[in-house]
């Protein structure tokens, strides 16, 4: 017999407890042992007086030891032990603590079939799930599988700790996420060093740049420059919806009136559109650029999207002495004085000392510097002195 608790997996043999009706038959007797069909009713009397309660489960498809777990623990307060017993599965441990068992007996033709990794696979992924539940109360529902989902990303997550810009991004390419990776490219200051890096990993990777249809000139040549100079063959110009467009900015004065409105319109929804059936999505962010990201590793894991963050570990100087050792040409409105560009109407140039997202939304309350896909939605991420990535 194998009774596994707490991490543990024991050789045990079955107890003989009595069975509810032997119990009431008594006046005496500190456990018993339920069958699937038990009157709890008629054992509430008792339950005072009772420690440890098993309840037979015949086959592993039967769910009414889970109801019955749960009336004891929610409608009759039980807090003693509760033990399920039958041909469980790995499988099903998680359910079961949070139905409210303790622990678990399984039966030893069953076990032989199993393996005590399994079992420690799903008690591990239990200290990952966050299901409602007897056993964890807080929390948004997971499966067992999305559990074990989690864990497998995790340790994924743990594998590219350590990692350069270049080897990150070829073995999620090339390996983890082939064929199912994206970078979204602002063809802004910093943005030649992830194309030149992807070119020379994968010059067919996905890229895609947001056509607001308000850019700099200068940002479009520059766009063209690098996309035949890095050979990109797979390089995609998102436009908002022309139904949008024409229903919501027939004049194209909106970002006059509404900046707010005009990025969603020109921007999130077009981003939003193309990138979700993504698996995992390139950024450039980097770790010095906000608190926030102080402790962001290079994969993050976790949510509907994976997000490879190559440069997390990178400096402004790193980015310029990138751009230098491999001859990248720098944006042409850099020389002129802008050191981020966004769309032509709601940038500016910098003077000597400011920040060098002051020119940005000037003067209109507004600081969003890009759009990130943050648990399950896409946000706007508030600009931060010293960061250069725009959308
Ligand atoms: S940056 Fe300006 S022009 Fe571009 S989408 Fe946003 S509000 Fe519109």
């Amino acid at each position: 017999m194998a009774l596994l608790r707490d991490g543990r997996a024991l050789d045990l043999a079955a107890p003989e407890y009595p069975t509810l009706e032997e119990l009431l038959a008594s006046n005496e007797g500190e456990a018993v042992t339920l069958a699937p069909d038990a009157d709890l009713d008629a054992l509430a009397p008792r339950l005072s007086g009772i420690k440890k309660i098993e309840v037979e489960f015949p086959k592993y498809a039967d769910g009414r030891g889970f109801s019955i777990a749960r009336q004891l623990r929610n409608t009759h307060g039980f807090k003693g032990e509760l033990v399920a017993a039958g041909p469980l599965l790995p499988d099903q441990y998680v359910y079961l603590l949070q139905c409210g068992f303790d622990a678990v007996r399984v039966d030893p033709e069953t076990y032989a079939r199993q393996t005590p990794a399994e079992w420690r696979d799903a008690m591990d992924a239990f200290s990952l799930t966050y299901q409602r539940g007897y056993a964890i109360p807080m929390g948004p529902a997971l499966s067992v599988l999305d559990a074990r989902r989690a864990k497998r990303a995790e340790d994924l997550s743990a594998q590219y700790d350590g990692l350069s810009a270049e080897a990150a991004l070829e073995r999620a390419i090339r390996h983890d996420y082939a064929g199912e990776i994206v970078l979204a490219s602002s063809m802004g200051i910093d943005s030649a060093v992830l194309l030149h890096m992807i070119s020379e990993i994968d010059s067919g990777l996905p890229v895609l740049f947001l056509e607001t249809g308000k850019h700099f000139k200068e940002t479009l040549a520059y766009r063209d420059r690098l996309v035949a100079q890095f050979g990109l063959t797979n390089f995609r110009s998102i436009p908002p919806k022309p139904k949008e467009l024409k229903s919501e900015d027939p004049d194209g004065t909106l970002n006059e009136r509404d900046k707010d409105a005009c990025c969603d319109l020109r921007k999130v929804r077009p981003l939003d559109r193309e990138i979700t059936p993504f698996k995992a999505r390139i950024t450039g962010r980097k770790r010095y650029q906000t608190p926030d990201r102080a402790g962001m590793p290079i994969l993050e894991t976790g949510g509907r999207q994976a997000k490879l963050n190559p440069l997390a570990y990178w400096t402004a100087k790193d980015v310029t002495a990138y751009m230098r050792k491999h001859d990248l040409p720098p944006h042409p409105l850099l020389a002129l004085g802008f050191l981020s560009v966004g769309c032509e109407p709601c940038t500016t140039r910098v003077a000597e000392g400011e920040d060098p997202r002051a020119g940005r939304w000037r003067g209109a309350n507004k600081t969003e510097c890009g759009i990130h896909y943050i648990d399950g939605k896409w946000v706007r991420i508030e600009a931060v002195p010293g960061t250069h990535e725009v959308f």
